[in-house]
């Protein structure tokens, strides 16, 4: 018989000057990106942590401590290929995931498609199993304020 389980993952990173803006592996447009360690991908981010939830395996800060500068700059994507490589290693497959980014800003829905095939390619599944999705917070709290971007990220995995 096989066993399923699920993750949650949640992610928040502020906005910074001077960085670029990478979500879901797509470099978009935006005066500013996100402060962080890595690339600051806050929707892969939140995506790997609801994989290794699911697989009871820790977090992201436990497997790519911020204070080892070998993750310095890290592309989000390469890491993401890494926490597959991991579930596999441990016998798991992804059934499905969804995520969702809250912000203000920029607009999610023209790069939707190319984020979700990018994140899909790096854990080796199809596209369809990955789903994702844009909100604001009518313009309350931080993300109302356009000071950072959430990420939520839910995911189902299956071992036989
Ligand atoms: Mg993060």
């Amino acid at each position: 018989m096989s066993e399923t389980r699920i993750g949650l993952g949640y992610d928040v990173h502020a906005f910074a000057q001077g960085r670029a803006l990478v979500l879901g592996g797509v470099e978009i447009e935006n005066a500013t990106g996100l402060a962080g360690h890595s690339d600051a991908d806050v929707l892969v981010h939140a995506l790997m942590d609801a994989i290794l939830g699911a697989m009871r395996a820790g977090d992201i800060g436990a497997h790519f401590p911020d204070t080892d500068p070998a993750w310095a700059g890290a592309s989000s994507l390469g890491l993401l290929a890494r926490v597959g490589d991991l579930m596999r290693a441990d016998g798991w497959s992804l059934v499905d995931a969804d995520t969702v980014l809250v912000l203000e800003s920029p607009r999610i829905s023209p790069h939707r498609d190319t984020m979700r095939a990018r994140m899909a390619g790096s854990l080796g599944i199809d596209p369809s199993r990955i789903g994702l999705k844009a909100t604001t917070t009518e313009g309350l709290g931080a993300m109302g304020r356009g000071e950072g971007i959430a990420a939520q990220a839910v995911v189902l995995l299956e071992r036989s």
